[in-house]
């Protein structure tokens, strides 16, 4: 029997601490906590470790955030020993790090694999967690850290016959281990949202033809990927110490060097000249060409029109490129995309835009899709509808904590939280880039780090001081909700129907979720609440 495998089970186990998810947050979880000798055992309801890249394997997918950097900082011997290949992996590769890592630091013994947790309630009498499995396993531990994922609960299109259609469908988040073959096939594909850019190029070359349901565009940079030069990477490995820090003290966690200036005082030619600088590094370093690009309308019109400019210079057609083109909100305040080929792609013969704002989708059929305007016929379906993100792992777990009412419940109008790591009335339990931290808005891997490093130190400091119970207070939840909406408000991002406020699920509350006070200032807040007896925690017994 392999460590780890499906085959050991649990029942009736007791453990310091339970984890939820092996992805990048609870692997790195589980090695510093049972390095510090806690008994620790994680629940994952995938086949496999990895998260995000164990579920995500359409054709395309891969980081946008170059690999050198979206890779764990705390290994010195990991980092020297691991080589990237190309500037922004593709999946296959982020996952065999990832089972890499697994491997090297002995993890999987402590997995429990295919087992999702259905329940997790606080028993008061005992002052620990009783989890139950959907298998009907339970175990209790006396903390619990939901390692569950910002964007792990997929979504499916909220259109009626969802489930009618009688050919093969397939979810980006949920994608088959064997490879699809699209060859000779009348493809649709609804979604135009960071997978369906990293897909279509792919799925376009393959199929006969693809019509791509597009409800609203998104703003995409080239990544301008490309294998990984021998010596830059020897460069950045001699030079990994500095760099992690570099990404640490960052707002967004990669390593930009030098403060840029404002667009509002910067002339015509100094904008261009610094909009084109940045396209041509590509990726997501485009929102760093000025310091008021996300805090300043005018910066971003400015910054919006070059997109726009880029996108008619990329597509023929030019009512294609005015459908592709997007003027509703501020760039960068929905995720900015990173693509390679995309909008050439729209220059192919057998690929047809189809815009469901004007005819929306009205249903999904055995043989196709319905919008008010016309009828698809299709031989495969593709959703690239994303996710509930941030909230939907937790919230479909059921969470219940001191007063008997769930976290689903409390979360009615909006995520509340502290840090995005605690939540009152809910002791010794832990969210690992939880609403309420930069998570989503930065280099999750250096979020999540942070995180992982903080609750362990956090439970080192319970354990010396004999304590078993740490609980955000309201107060200290409320300022923090507080703040976070008003970070956020300072900031163009509200102005987005994003994901990030909840508004790709229908009746979500629109809550701006992650906070936007930088990685930077984040860490500094979450150290000296630390260093400060725990300040705005309880500590007991
Ligand atoms: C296609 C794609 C590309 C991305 N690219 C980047 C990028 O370039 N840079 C970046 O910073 N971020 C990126 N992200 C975000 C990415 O999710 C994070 O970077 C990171 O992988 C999150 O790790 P995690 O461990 O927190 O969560 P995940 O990797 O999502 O892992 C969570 C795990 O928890 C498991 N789980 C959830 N609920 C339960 C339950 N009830 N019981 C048992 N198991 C459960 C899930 O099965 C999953 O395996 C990307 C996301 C996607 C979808």
């Amino acid at each position: 029997m392999t460590p780890g495998s499906r085959d050991a089970r649990s029942d009736g186990a007791s453990f310091d601490v339970v984890i939820v998810g092996a992805g990048f947050a609870g692997l790195y979880q589980l090695h510093r906590l049972r390095d510090l000798g806690f008994s620790v055992r994680v629940f994952e309801a995938g086949g496999g470790v990895g998260g995000t890249w164990y579920w995500n394997r359409y054709p395309g997918a891969r980081c946008d955030i170059e690999s050198v950097d979206y890779s764990y900082s705390f290994s010195p011997e990991l980092e020297q020993e691991w080589t990237w290949t190309e500037r922004y992996a593709a999946q296959p590769e982020i996952l065999s790090y990832l089972e890499h890592v697994a491997d090297r630091f002995d993890l999987r013994r402590d997995i429990q694999f295919d087992t999702r947790i259905a329940s997790a309630h606080f028993d008061e009498a005992t002052g620990r967690w009783a989890l139950e499995t959907e298998a009907g396993e339970s175990v209790s531990a006396t903390y619990c850290v939901m390692a569950t994922g910002c964007l792990s609960s997929t979504k499916v299109p909220e259109v009626p016959g969802v489930d009618a259609f009688a050919g093969p469908t397939f979810h980006t988040g949920r994608w088959p281990h064997e490879p699809v073959d699209f060859t000779g096939q009348r493809v649709g594909v609804i979604g135009t949202g960071s997978s369906a850019i990293q897909s279509i190029p792919h799925i376009a070359r393959q199929a006969e033809s693809v019509v791509i349901f597009q409800r609203t565009p998104n703003f995409s940079v080239p990544a301008w990927n490309h294998p990984l030069d021998p010596e830059y990477v020897a460069e950045v490995k001699a030079s990994y110490p500095e760099r992690r820090e570099l990404c640490r003290q960052s707002q967004a966690g990669f390593p930009i060097t030098g403060e840029p200036g404002t667009a509002r005082e910067a002339s015509e030619e100094e904008r261009a000249e610094q909009f084109g600088e940045k396209w041509q590094e590509g990726g997501l370093r485009f929102l760093g060409a000025f310091a008021d690009l996300l805090i300043d309308p005018e910066a971003n019109d400015a910054a919006s029109e070059f997109l726009r400019s880029k996108i008619r210079e990329r597509v023929e057609d030019p009512e294609v490129a005015a459908l592709l083109s997007p003027s509703a909100y501020p760039c960068g305040t929905k995720r900015l995309c990173v693509d390679i080929g995309y909008y050439e792609t729209f220059n192919r013969d057998n690929v047809t835009l189809v815009d469901i704002r004007s005819a929306p989708i009205e249903e999904i059929t055995k043989t196709g899709v319905v919008t008010a305007a016309a009828t698809y016929e299709f031989d495969t379906l593709v959703f690239a509808t994303g996710f509930d993100a941030m909230t939907g792992a937790l919230s479909s777990i059921d969470i219940v904590g001191t007063g008997g009412r769930s976290l689903k419940e409390k979360w009615q109008e909006g995520p509340r939280s502290y840090l995005g790591l605690a939540v009152a009335e809910f002791p010794n339990l832990f969210l690992i880039t939880g609403p309420g931290s930069p998570s989503v808005l930065s280099n999750m891997v250096v979020s999540i780090e942070q995180h992982v490093d903080w609750i362990t130190d956090c439970l080192v400091h319970l354990r010396t001081a004999d304590l078993g119970r740490i609980e955000a207070t309201e107060e200290a939840e409320e300022e923090w909700v507080t703040l976070v909406a008003a970070v956020a408000d300072f900031t163009l991002f509200p102005r987005a129907n994003s994901w990030y406020i909840g508004a790709n699920v229908e009746g979500k509350p629109r809550v701006f979720m992650p906070y936007i006070g930088g990685v930077n200032t984040y860490r500094a807040q979450c150290d000296e609440i630390a260093a400060n007896d725990y300040a705005g925690f309880s500590l007991g017994a």
